[in-house]
C-alpha cells in the first residue's frame, strides 16, 4: 500500500524547507502523492509541480486558511484549487493583511516583556508574504531567548499566553466558499482543534457539511488511534471523505516527518480518487 501526505507547509509560509527540498523528502519517504498547504497563500505550488514531475510524485494543489467559530479556531484545507484563481488569490491576500496588522502587535508585547526584537528581522527571516508566529519563534530561538518552537508558544506565543494578539480570522464558511469558488475541495484540518467530540463534533461537522465541507482529515500526525476511528467513524456516518497529512513544517516541528509523522503515520493512498472525483464535480 503506497503512502500518501496531504498536509504539508513550505517556506513560502511557515516552514522551513523550500518546496523542492519537502519533495525530497516525500520522495526518500516513498510518497507518491503530496498537497503543499500553506498558509494563505499558493505561491509554492509551481515550484511543487515542476519536481514533482522530476521525481515522479503527484502535487495536488492546496492550501490551509484559519478561521474561527464559537471561539474555536477550525483550519479549513482546500484541494485542487485552480492555483490561478485570482478570486482566490485575492482573498489570500486579504488575509495575509490580518496577518501584518497583528505581528507587530506582538512584537510590541515582546518587546514589552524586554525582548529585543524586531518585525523587520522577523519579515526577513521569513521571507514571504505569509508570516506566522513559527517565524517569530524562530528568531527567537536565533537570539537564544527560547530553546525550542514549543518553548517560544509555551512561553509566549500561545492562546492565553503574554505575547499572545488574536487575529481577525474569517468564519469557517467564509474560508470552504472561497476554496470551493476555486474549484476545490474543502476539508477540516486537525479536527481536535475543534475542541468537541461526540455529538457535538457531529453537530458541529453537519453545519460545516450544509456550508459546504467534503471532508475531514481523520489521518494526522498527532492523533491517537482512538482519535482516528473517531473521525473515521464520523466521516462515515455524514458520508464525508477522509483524508490525511503529517502538517510538516521541519524545523518549528521537529517531531514531524513528512509522510510517517511521528513515526506511525500511514495515509493511504486509495484514499485521493475520492478526493479528485468530488473535485471534478465542484
Ligand atoms: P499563526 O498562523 O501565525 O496564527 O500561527 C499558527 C501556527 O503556528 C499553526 O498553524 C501551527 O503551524 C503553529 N503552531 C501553533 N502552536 C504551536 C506550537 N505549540 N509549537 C509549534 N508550532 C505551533
Ligand atoms: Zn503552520
Ligand atoms: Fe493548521
Ligand atoms: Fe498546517
Amino acid at each position: 500500500m503506497s503512502r500518501i501526505d496531504l498536509h504539508l507547509h513550505t517556506t513560502h509560509s511557515d516552514g522551513s524547507l523550500p518546496p523542492a527540498e519537502v519533495l525530497q523528502l516525500a520522495h526518500n519517504a516513498r510518497v507518491t502523492a503530496l498537497a503543499i498547504t500553506d498558509h494563505d497563500i499558493l505561491s509554492g505550488i509551481p515550484e511543487a509541480i515542476a519536481t514533482g514531475a522530476e521525481l515522479g510524485i503527484e502535487i495536488i494543489p492546496g492550501v490551509e486558511i484559519s478561521s474561527c467559530v464559537g471561539g474555536s479556531e477550525l483550519h479549513i484545507l482546500g484541494y485542487f484549487i485552480d492555483w490561478q484563481d485570482s478570486e482566490l488569490i485575492r482573498r489570500l491576500a486579504a488575509l495575509r493583511e490580518s496577518r501584518h496588522a497583528r505581528n507587530p502587535q506582538i512584537i510590541e508585547r515582546l518587546r514589552a516583556l524586554g525582548l529585543d526584537v524586531t518585525y523587520k528581522e522577523v519579515r526577513d527571516l521569513a521571507g514571504t508574504d505569509s508570516v506566522g508566529r513559527p517565524h517569530i519563534a524562530r528568531l527567537l530561538m536565533d537570539k537564544k531567548y527560547v530553546t525550542s518552537a514549543k518553548d517560544a508558544f509555551d512561553r509566549y506565543l500561545a492562546e492565553g499566553r503574554p505575547a499572545y494578539v488574536a487575529r481577525e480570522l474569517p468564519q469557517p464558511a467564509d474560508a470552504i466558499a472561497w476554496i470551493r469558488a476555486a474549484g476545490g475541495v474543502a476539508v477540516l484540518a486537525h479536527p481536535t482543534w475543534a475542541k468537541v467530540s461526540g455529538e457535538a463534533l457531529n453537530a458541529l461537522l453537519r453545519t460545516l457539511k450544509a456550508d459546504g465541507l467534503g471532508g475531514i482529515e481523520a489521518h494526522y500526525s498527532t492523533h491517537t488511534k482512538r482519535q482516528t476511528t473517531e473521525y473515521l467513524d464520523l466521516a462515515k456516518r455524514l458520508n464525508m471523505l477522509v483524508t490525511g497529512g503529517s502538517d510538516f513544517h521541519g524545523i518549528t516541528k521537529p517531531d514531524i516527518e513528512v509522510g510517517t509523522g511521528r513515526g506511525g503515520l500511514k495515509v493511504p493512498a486509495r484514499l485521493l480518487e475520492p478526493l479528485k472525483q468530488a473535485a471534478s464535480q465542484a
